[in-house]
């Protein structure tokens, strides 16, 4: 336990804030966490109309053995509190050319006899290659995901000088996957897991094949009730151990006074002291909103040339029936792989030929829809930044229906839909004061991995940390999860790289 309770606060309730509130309060931290919003969970709240309970953000529970390990860490189980299942198949992929669809699982056997069968001794190649990824996998957790950076030394230490050549940095995703299979199809499932990450198959380096491990071995899950009952389980704990989480509370400021930060000032106008600020705020906002330029560790100009993650164009639908043509999770892929992820990244357009997400939690859990009805999330990539006006979304809309009608299966889906609603970039901005209105944040490219991603302590002003999806390690529930212990060992000055065992 501390010697005399010192008082944090935490800017925003996303997975980062919440985690890193719990991990704080559990240590006998005095945490407050002041959230925007009128829920908790950032960029994974809940929307709940005409009986349909959707997920707004994230959809794919990965990494499980991540959650785990932090709930282990709390002292708590996570079967406690979350009842999981494990989707097989974990989705399915359609293709617009061939009008048929593949079904892929994390089941060895499974993919093996699919990859021969699309790709005559493909499965041979799948082993080896996930048998590397695993290893991947087990090096990253080890060596780079939980580990704060000080210096290029350390990413380039002696492990990954000796490991670096097989850890292929340099090369891209695109090459090793591209130089591993020869069907498209195929090329495409192993590509695409770096839309999750937010970056482009070319631009992400071979260190995150780790990602094929993590779906083709691991796993997809789904909690029941969906995935906002992680973040809630997340928040329970914190709260049980003594976090304070005050919702519906912008913050406007945070106070900085000879170079060391005292607290916030609240849009209402109330000032909140403590001994440490953490931001799990968006890191544009915080350094160029929140905090006067002066004292911002990166510039406008800085910003400006990064290469954010993709926006997203979501439809959020309540449809009066049901679809055999979907499983819980389904893709349709572009066919012009190349220039749709150049509309994306490069040059912002939206996509003459989009590749399309559908999430149909109904098909695993009948409690987010009215009976015999479907609940579907509909997202499909599109670049940051991009301006529409509201006759586009419309249009677009129609242009994304008729999409699933024809590649889908869903024939007659226009005349089943009872609930719509369109969420795109704008509205990133605006809910989550997001740079560019980013789905993600900060793409995942070498240039903004590891060490060249923000750090999570302010180089100019004392006590000030960082936690979230643009801090290390990056994008994603699991990964933000572990933002927040390796923000943890930032504020107790705890040099260990290896996942923490204790707290
Ligand atoms: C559409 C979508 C789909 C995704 N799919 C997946 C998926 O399937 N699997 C997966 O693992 N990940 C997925 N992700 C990524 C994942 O959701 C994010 O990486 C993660 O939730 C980000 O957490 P964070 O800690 O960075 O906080 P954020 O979610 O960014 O939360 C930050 C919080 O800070 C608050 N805030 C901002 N400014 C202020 C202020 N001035 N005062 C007070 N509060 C403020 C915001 O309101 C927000 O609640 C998806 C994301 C999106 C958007």
């Amino acid at each position: 336990m501390l010697h005399t309770k010192q008082k944090v606060i935490i800017i925003g309730a996303g997975f980062g804030g919440i985690s890193l509130a719990a991990l704080l309060a559990k240590k006998g931290f005095e945490v407050h966490v002041y959230e925007k919003n009128n829920q908790i969970g950032g960029r994974a709240r809940l929307i709940q109309e005409n009986g349909y309970v959707f997920d707004m953000g994230p959809s794919w529970y990965m990494m499980p053995d991540v959650f785990e390990d932090f709930f282990n860490l709390l002292g708590e189980d996570i079967h406690e509190y979350l009842h999981l299942t494990r989707l097989s198949p974990s989705y399915r992929v359609f293709l617009k050319s061939e009008g048929q669809h593949y079904d892929f699982y994390s089941d060895r056997e499974k993919n093996a006899e699919l990859f021969d069968s699309i790709e005559p001794g493909s499965a041979k190649k799948l082993n080896e290659y996930l048998d590397e990824s695993k290893r991947q996998y087990d090096i990253a957790k080890k060596e780079f995901m939980y580990k704060n950076y000080n210096s290029i030394f350390d990413f380039f230490n002696k492990r990954t000088m000796q490991e670096g050549r097989k850890l292929e940095i340099w090369n891209s995703m695109e090459r090793i996957i591209n130089r591993t299979f020869r069907s498209e199809i195929l090329r495409k499932v192993m590509q695409f897991q770096m839309v999750l990450l937010g970056t482009a198959p070319k631009d992400a380096p071979g260190i995150y094949r780790l990602m094929n491990h993590v779906d083709f071995d691991l796993g997809v899950w789904y909690p029941d009730k969906g995935i906002y009952e992680l973040p809630k389980a997340i928040a329970t704990v914190a709260e049980k151990y003594g976090a304070h989480i005050h919702l519906n509370a912008p913050v406007k400021k945070i106070i900085v006074k000879d170079k060391k930060t005292t607290g916030i000032e609240l849009e209402s106008g109330e000032i909140v002291e403590a001994d440490i600020v953490v931001s799990n705020a968006d890191l544009h906002h915080t350094e160029h909103v929140l905090l006067d330029e002066s004292l911002s560790d990166h510039s406008k100009t800085y910003w400006e040339k990064r290469k954010m993650a993709p926006s997203a164009f979501i439809m959020y639908l309540g449809v009066g029936k049901q679809f055999d043509s979907l499983t819980h999770h389904s893709l349709l892929f572009s066919e012009h792989w190349d220039s749709h992820f150049k509309e994306i990244f490069d040059s912002p357009e939206f996509p003459k030929d989009p590749s399309l997400y559908v999430c149909a939690p109904s098909k695993t859990d009948p409690s987010v829809a009215p009976a015999g009805k479907e609940n579907l999330f509909v997202l499909v990539p599109i670049a940051s930044g991009l301006e529409y006006s509201p006759e586009k979304l419309e249009e677009w809309s129609n242009t994304v229906l008729d999409l699933m009608e024809k590649h889908m299966g869903m024939d007659g889906l226009k005349n089943h839909i009872e609930y719509k609603k369109i969420y795109c970039v704008k509205d990133f901005e605006k809910d989550y004061n997001s740079y560019k209105g980013s789905a993600l944040g900060l793409a995942h490219t070498l240039g903004q991995s590891a060490f060249w991603r923000p750090n999570n302590i302010s180089k100019k002003v004392k006590d000030l940390y960082f936690v979230g999806a643009n801090t290390n390690p990056g994008i994603g529930m699991p990964i933000c999860v572990i933002s927040a212990e390796t923000a943890y060992k930032r504020i107790m000055n705890i040099s260990d790289p290896e996942p923490l065992k204790e707290i």
